[in-house]
């Protein structure tokens, strides 16, 4: 029986929201039509430098055993500790599948890992399915204008990163949590030879607002603002949702109105918020890309027939700055 492996993200002893979006992934490959009657088994590795809470944590939270990989030297991350420790480990279990974050961890580790494991690799995933021959991956390309899909040709273990915001966390119902096995592997570099990395420091980056693949409510702005100065009623807007980022069409973005960061679409981020205000976005079809996993969409347009009204819960036809200006004046009352 092969396993299915889940790298949880640990970023400054916190766990990543990516680590619950691998498991729906880790789900969807176990329940695939090739692998169900192999009845694999999925666990998930927490390499940390005091596991103990994290993966008790994530066991309760997934239902799932957990391995809790002590490395003492883990304080601070660098891809020579990880692939080290975890390629100890790993090469025991023998798995079929090793899924991992394509985050900047995750893009720097995976490869390396992939490399010791003698493993198929195939980096940023976002999206499996399955036919008569298997599982296929697919990965965007050529600035994400095509969708590439591969199928491993051997039966060497997978090693995937997955892209963040595509496999939306399951739903966890009451229910038993999973086992933690805590297990100790010092990184060795004498023996394997290594240790060109020393960390010295991370510099936090001041952004506006948190990330937009994390963001529960994401509140976009669109070509429907005409100057530069209307964004700060989006910004307000904003302010009025406890986690909300601010996200943008492209032409805003090329207008370096806001950053890269906050460009949503298929050449911009894919998000799955629980809700997604458009505000004077027509609904382009590279913008809807991007949020086909919103929960609950309102799109403010002054134009009833906007396209992005049909991909709506909630239609507004209004001048968005008069409906910010009328809702902010609500919210003092
Ligand atoms: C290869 C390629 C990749 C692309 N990638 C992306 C991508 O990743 N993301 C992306 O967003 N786009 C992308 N685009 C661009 C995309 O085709 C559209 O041009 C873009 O999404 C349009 O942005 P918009 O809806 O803000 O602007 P518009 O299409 O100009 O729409 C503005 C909307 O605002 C409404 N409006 C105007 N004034 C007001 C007002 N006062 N109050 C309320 N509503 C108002 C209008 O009725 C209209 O519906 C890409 C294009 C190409 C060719």
């Amino acid at each position: 029986m092969k396993q299915i492996l889940v790298i949880a993200e640990i970023f400054a002893g916190q766990i990543r929201p990516i680590t619950w979006e691998l498991v729906t992934a880790a789900r969807k490959i176990k329940n695939s039509p090739g692998l169900k009657q192999l009845s694999p088994t999925i666990q998930i590795i927490v390499p940390a430098d005091n596991p103990a809470l994290l993966s008790e944590k994530i066991a309760k939270q997934t239902g799932i055993d957990v391995i809790g990989l002590q490395i003492p030297e883990l304080k601070n991350y660098t891809s020579e500790i990880y692939i080290y420790c975890l390629e100890q480990l790993i090469k025991k279990i023998d798995p079929s599948h090793v899924l991992a974050a394509h985050t900047s961890q995750g893009q720097d580790f995976a490869p390396g890992l992939a490399l010791g494991l003698n493993a198929v690799a195939i980096s940023g995933v976002n999206g499996i399915r399955s036919d008569e021959n298997g599982l296929i991956y697919s990965r965007p390309v050529f600035n994400n204008t095509r969708n590439q899909m591969l199928r491993p040709a051997s039966n060497r273990p997978v090693t995937l990163t997955l892209m963040p915001g595509t496999f939306k966390p399951d739903e966890r119902k009451d229910g038993e949590p999973g086992r933690v096995d805590i297990r100790k592997i010092p990184f060795a570099p004498a023996v394997c030879g290594k240790e060109h990395i020393q960390h010295c420091r991370t510099v936090k980056k001041i952004f506006e607002d948190q990330t937009l693949e994390e963001a529960k409510v994401i509140i976009a702005a669109g070509r429907g603002i005409k100057e530069k100065e209307e964004l700060k009623s989006i910004l307000k807007f904003a302010q009025c949702f406890p986690t909300a980022a601010v996200g943008a069409s492209r032409p805003l973005v090329d207008m370096n109105w806001l950053g890269y960061q906050h460009q949503i679409g298929i050449t911009g981020a894919t998000v799955a918020p629980k809700l997604y205000i458009a505000c004077g976005i027509s609904g382009s079809s590279q913008h809807l890309a991007g949020i086909k996993d919103a929960e609950f969409v309102v799109s403010i347009n002054k134009n009833p027939q906007a396209p992005i009204f049909r991909h709506s819960d909630v239609c507004i036809i209004a001048d968005i700055i008069e409906f910010i200006g009328t809702f902010l004046k609500k919210q003092e009352i």
